[in-house]
């Protein structure tokens, strides 16, 4: 570990081995870990209870980098989307759906990036029509509900996150060290500790991700990006499974759902003419007849390049009933924050549209 990497990266072990070369006692490292992730802050001189002289010194050594705001867009919903600019001057985004029902603020959903854009190419996506940039830092990662979580904290001292999804840009498994390191630093009982259970991390069928990731020793819920049951259909909207197709995918994730762990959701965006038919509900609900899973379908966020349309509600009803009379445990999911492209799809890390806050 060098001291390069960044503080909001670090456990609280690695804090103290740095510590100690500084010739500060290594207890101060949890002391430091429980500051900048558990509370949140983003300077050294929040930290109250740590000598002038230590402050002072990560300052100097610029340890702690918080994210920059570019801007904050809020939807009609409730929903936050938030642009950050990087250290490099890369944008990322990063989305925030209070739920906010009854007053209850039971669930607080944080939607996460991993990658700044993405190779992978998806025609749906936003994302993917950017191209790829580069991978983030699992600091990065932390950060973007590190610095929502202070912000936030201004007007509500209470606010936290309570649910993590990495559904932002980027896809995780192609990013998997700096992923898993973030999931560490966010399920750490001094940080914020995310139950593993609120977590979920969505591939697009990465195959040897998922294969590690059923490695695993924990409980973090997976979700697949099928969108298409047919390979050339699916080669077609997502080029990655010309490298990994459907069956290789499949009998990957059902590994996962072997090891006993969590029932594997899958989404399937549905698009006007593309993957629409009853058809296709068939073909569709034939790969899970013999294990249990979650299929979410979505009616597809626009996207300017993509051209893809969402089918009428009538024949987003059929084909859901269609999968149920073959006994898949499906929803049709709405999506949040479309009117400021803060759906699923839609982020691109770049100041684009109206109504700025
Ligand atoms: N790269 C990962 C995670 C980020 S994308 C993945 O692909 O799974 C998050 C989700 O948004 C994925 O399910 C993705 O397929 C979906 N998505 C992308 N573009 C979309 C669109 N225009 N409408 C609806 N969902 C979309
Ligand atoms: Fe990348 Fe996921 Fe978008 Fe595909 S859907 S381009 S994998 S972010």
């Amino acid at each position: 570990m060098t001291e390069k990497t960044e503080l909001r990266g670090l456990l609280p072990e690695e804090i103290a081995q740095t510590l100690q070369e500084w010739g500060h006692p290594a207890y101060r490292g949890k002391q430091i870990f429980k500051w900048v992730q558990g509370r949140a802050v983003r300077e050294a001189a929040e930290m109250t209870d740590l000598p002038q002289g230590l402050r002072s010194k990560i300052d100097a050594e610029q340890w702690l980098r918080p994210l920059a705001l570019s801007r904050c867009r809020v939807s009609k919903d409730g929903t936050e989307k938030y642009l950050w600019q990087l250290a490099d001057g890369e944008l990322i985004e990063t989305v925030l759906m209070p739920y906010l029902r009854s007053q209850t603020r039971d669930r607080v959903t944080v939607c996460l990036s991993t990658q700044a854009g993405c190779p992978l190419g998806c025609k749906f996506c936003a994302t993917g029509q950017q191209g790829f940039r580069r991978n983030l830092t699992a600091g990065e990662i932390v950060s973007q509900v590190l610095d929502i979580t202070h912000r936030k904290r201004q007007s509500d001292p209470d606010f936290k996150v309570t649910n993590l999804v990495f559904m932002g840009m980027g896809e995780p498994f192609l990013n998997y060290d700096q992923v898993r390191r973030a999931i560490e630093l966010f399920t750490h009982p001094e940080g914020q500790n995310i139950g593993q259970r609120r977590i979920t991390v969505s591939t697009s069928g990465i195959v040897p991700g998922i294969e590690r990731f059923a490695q695993e020793n924990w409980e973090i819920n997976l979700a697949l990006s099928l969108h298409a049951a047919d390979d050339q259909l699916r080669s077609q909207w997502m080029p990655v499974n010309r490298q990994y197709p459907i069956e290789k995918v499949l009998d990957a994730c059902r590994r996962y759902w072997e090891q006993g762990r969590r029932r594997l959701s899958v989404e399937y965006a549905l698009i006007e003419g593309v993957n629409d038919r009853l058809e296709d509900a068939r073909q569709l609900g034939k790969l899970f007849t013999r294990w249990p899973i979650h299929l979410n379908v979505i009616p597809v966020n626009p996207v300017t390049e993509s051209g893809a349309r969402r089918p009428d509600k009538a024949r987003m009803v059929q084909f859901l009933d269609e999968l149920k009379r073959q006994g898949i445990d499906a929803v049709i999911r709405e999506e949040r924050g479309v009117d400021i492209e803060a759906a699923c799809g839609q982020l691109r890390g770049a100041a684009h549209g109206e109504g700025e806050t």
